[in-house]
Formats: structure tokens, sequence, C-alpha cells
């Protein structure tokens, strides 16, 4: 899989990439530093994020500001917009992507686990984007904002209580903002990916025998994961100028995973042909 967008699609752009030290983060990162962009990226753990920056800057040759920040505390966030105005001028885009999440029957969980959740992904994506909004309006600038949220956040999921409602929160969040402001020439969109392998989601989210007993492969009809430079070619268009007219939309890329879930007669595909064979002869029987 390779890039999709032409070369210097995101040039003279500054995005902030929350969670960009690892996983998802990191190779959408990547994209928009290929793609021209000056990357800041940001978490609670500096060494992770000044690895990642050095490893970015050599493989792509692009400018990468590391900027430790807990997104669930407002004065943190409001230091990254000042650190990366102070390097790059002004900021473009916010790729709201930090998260937490693990998986637990819903009545073992402490309201405190609960609160750990929900304040990570919903708290720590309306600071960044309350604190990148007002200071857009502020300034009269432009901007994009991109949630990652996933696709149980219009459908629920049990066993990810948390996550689930959190990131239907950042749902609400992207839908009613693309609205109220699209006047200030900021526009709101997400993507929900479904399983894209990153060490971070397998180690909490699969863990050892729960691969064994739900293979998530069975569950995708195109029968493999997702490539995540698939995945950064999406956000590189919804960050770029070619999606200006894209506002308030939430873009599916899971291998059709939930809707198939969702079919009512998709489980006939573990009939079998000769089963199929027999039901058709029955059929013209009658
Ligand atoms: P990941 O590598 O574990 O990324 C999560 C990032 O969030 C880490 O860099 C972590 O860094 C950061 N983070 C956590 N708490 C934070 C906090 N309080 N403040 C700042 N940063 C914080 O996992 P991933 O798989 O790439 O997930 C990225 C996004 O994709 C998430 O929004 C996730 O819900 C979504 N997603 C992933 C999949 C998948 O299959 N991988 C599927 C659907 C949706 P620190 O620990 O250093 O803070």
């Amino acid at each position: 899989m390779t890039g999709m967008l032409k070369e210097d699609s995101l040039k003279g752009k500054t995005i902030i990439v929350t969670g960009g030290g690892t996983g998802l983060g990191k190779s959408m990162g990547k994209y928009f530093l290929e793609l021209g962009a000056n990357l800041v990226i940001t978490s609670r753990k500096l060494e992770v994020l000044e690895k990642s920056a050095e490893e970015l800057e050599k493989e792509t040759g692009g400018k990468v500001l590391p900027v430790a920040c807990d997104i669930r505390k407002y004065d943190e966030v409001l230091n990254v917009i000042k650190e990366s105005e102070s390097r790059f001028g002004q900021i473009h885009g916010v790729l709201n992507n930090a998260a937490g999440n693990f998986i637990s029957p819903t009545e073992r969980l402490s309201h405190r686990a609960f609160d750990i959740v929900v304040d990570i992904v919903l708290r720590g994506t309306y600071n960044f984007t309350l604190a990148n909004g007002k200071n857009w309006i502020d300034k009269k600038q432009a901007g994009t904002f991109l949630n990652i949220v996933t696709t149980y956040a219009w459908t629920g999921s049990g066993y990810v209580v948390p996550s689930a409602c959190a990131k239907a929160g950042v749902l609400a969040l992207t839908r009613s903002l693309a609205a109220e402001w699209a006047k200030y020439n900021i526009r709101s969109n997400a993507i929900a990916p479904g399983p894209f392998p990153t060490e971070g989601a397998w180690k909490r989210l699969f863990p050892g025998e729960v691969a064994e007993q739900i293979d998530p492969l069975k569950r995708i009809p195109l029968k493999r994961f997702g490539e995540h430079q698939e995945l950064a070619n999406l956000a590189a268009y919804l960050m770029s100028d070619y999606s200006s007219y894209v506002n308030g939309e939430v873009v599916t890329i899971d291998g059709g995973e939930w809707i198939n879930g969702a079919g009512e007669f998709n489980g006939l595909e573990a009939v079998p042909q000769d089963m199929w064979d027999q039901l058709e002869k029955m059929r013209s029987k009658k």
C-alpha cells in the first residue's frame, strides 16, 4: 500500500497529533510529514515522543516537535498550543487520536476505572478541541479537527463500555461543532477504524487467550486487518484542502466488520455450498 495524495499536499500546514508517538497516531503523523506538514506529537511519555520524533525526522526529512502533555489537563493542552505556535507559527489541524481502553465486564469496573477511560477519551478530546477552537476563532484562523472514534461509537459495545460512552461523546462533539464552527472555517470530521494491529490496542483488547477465543479476523468480510497506510491515506485526505467541503462526516474503515455484525442474515456465510444445493432442490420441488 502506498501513499495516495500528491506530493506536498500538506505543505505549509502544522498538525498536532495526540498520542502521536505510538501506533496509529505515529503512522498517520508519518504520512503527514511525507506530504510536507510540520508535526507536533504529544502524549504523557516524553522519552517515547522524543524517540519517535527523531525516528520520524530521519525517515521523512520533516520537522517534528515532541511535547509532553496529559490531555486530561487543560493547562497542559494550552502549553502544547503555545509550544507549537512558538516553533511553527500557526496550527492548521488537530488529530484527536489519544485514547485509553481495556476489556472488562462492566460490573467488575470501579468507578475510578470508568473515570480514567472517559477522562482520556472524552475530556482529552474536548480539552484539545476547545483550546484549539478558541485559539483559531480569536485569531480568525481556519482549522481542521479530525477525531478518531470507533465503530461502536454509534452501536455501543459490551465489555468496553467506558470507551463506548466516551467515543459516542466524541462523535457528538464532531457533528455538533461541524455545524456550529463551520462559520469560523473550522471543519470537524471523524474516522471510525476497525481493527488495525498496534502494540497498544492488541495488548489491551486481545490479550493472551482472548485472541484465541475471539478471532477478530473471522468478523471481517475482507478477511484481513487494516494496513496503517490505508488509514493514513484517509486521515491525510480529511486533513488536506482536498476535503474542504467534507464537514461533520464519519468515515468507517473496517473491511465491512461492523455492517457484517449488523446484518440479520450475514451469519449465513457459514452455510456450506452443498447445503445451499440441497436448499435449492427443496425449493424447486415445491
Ligand atoms: P496506542 O498506540 O496505545 O495509542 C494511544 C496513545 O494515546 C498513546 O500514544 C498514549 O501515549 C496516548 N495517551 C493515552 N493516555 C493519554 C493521556 N492521558 N494524555 C495524552 N496521551 C495519552 O493505540 P492505537 O491502537 O494506536 O490507538 C489510536 C487510536 O485509534 C485510539 O483513539 C483508538 O481508540 C483508535 N482505534 C484503534 C483501533 C485499532 O485497532 N488499533 C481500532 C479502533 C479505534 P502515553 O501512554 O505516552 O500517554
